[in-house]
C-alpha cells in the first residue's frame, strides 16, 4: 500500500443496466465522425482522417443528473453521441480483433461551450476548456455487448423539451467503431475503463437552462439530463 499524502481519488464508474458498474479509466471523444455535422462546422468530411480529444473521467455525469450551466460560456451545444466502453486494452489493435476488446456501450452526450471551443480554433489553441470541463460528459446506463450486440446501425436520435434536435444514424459514422478502435490504439495504449465517445450527427444547437434533454440508441439505450 502506497502511503498517500491525501486521500485517493474515488474510482469514476457508471452503472450497468441489470447491475454492476463499469469503471472509467480514461475518456476519448472522436472528432466530425458524421458528414453532415462536419460540414455544419464548415469542414470537409471527405479529406480528414479520425482526430481525438479528451474529457477527465470525473467529467462524466450519470444519467438522470442535472448538469448545471458550466461558467465562462454562452454557447452551452448538444452532441448526441454512442459511447464505446473498453474491456480489453491493446496497442495496434487490428480492426478485425477490435469488438473483441470491447466490453459494452452507452448513449451519451459531448456537451461543448462552443465559445470557446471555436475561440481556441480560431488561435490554434487546444480545445481542452471547451470540452473537457466539469459535468461536460452526461452518460446513461451502460448495456454489454454480451447482451445487445455490437450495434453498427440504428437511430441515434436527441430531443430537447421533447423536439427532436438531432436524428441520424450509427451507419453514417465516417470511421465505424472497429476502425475507430484500430485508429486510436496506433496513438495510445488503449486500457481496461476506457471510453470512446464516437462523435456527433448534424443538428448541434446551443441549449438553456431548463432545458430536458433525451437521447437515445437504437439497442443501446438513453441518456437523460436537464440543464441547471
Ligand atoms: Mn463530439
Amino acid at each position: 500500500m502506497a502511503d498517500f499524502v491525501i486521500p485517493p481519488p474515488a474510482i469514476v464508474s457508471v452503472p450497468v443496466a441489470g447491475g454492476g458498474a463499469f469503471p472509467v479509466r480514461r475518456v476519448f471523444c472522436v472528432g466530425r465522425n458524421y458528414a453532415e455535422h462536419a460540414r455544419e462546422m464548415g469542414s470537409d468530411p471527405d479529406r480528414e482522417p479520425p482526430f481525438f480529444f479528451m474529457k477527465p473521467a470525473d467529467a462524466l455525469l450519470l444519467n438522470d443528473a442535472d448538469m448545471p450551466y458550466p461558467p465562462q460560456s454562452k454557447d452551452l451545444h448538444h452532441e448526441m453521441e454512442l459511447v464505446v466502453a473498453i474491456a480489453e486494452g491493446g496497442v495496434d489493435i487490428a480492426e478485425a480483433d477490435a469488438l473483441r476488446h470491447v466490453w459494452g456501450y452507452a448513449a451519451g452526450l459531448d456537451m461543448t461551450r462552443r465559445d470557446l471551443q471555436n475561440a481556441a480554433k480560431k488561435e490554434g489553441k487546444p480545445w481542452d476548456m471547451g470540452k473537457g470541463f466539469d459535468h461536460s460528459a452526461p452518460i446513461g446506463l451502460m448495456v454489454p455487448a454480451s447482451k445487445v450486440g455490437h450495434p453498427a446501425t440504428g437511430l441515434i436520435e436527441l430531443k430537447v423539451n421533447g423536439k427532436v434536435r438531432q436524428t441520424s444514424d450509427l451507419s453514417k459514422m465516417i470511421w465505424n467503431v472497429p476502425e475507430t478502435i484500430a485508429y486510436l490504439s496506433g496513438l495510445v495504449r488503449l486500457a481496461p475503463g476506457d471510453l470512446i465517445y464516437t462523435g456527433t450527427p448534424e443538428g448541434v444547437a446551443a441549449v438553456q437552462r431548463g432545458d430536458l434533454l433525451e437521447g437515445s440508441v437504437q439497442g443501446v439505450g438513453t441518456v437523460r439530463t436537464r440543464i441547471a
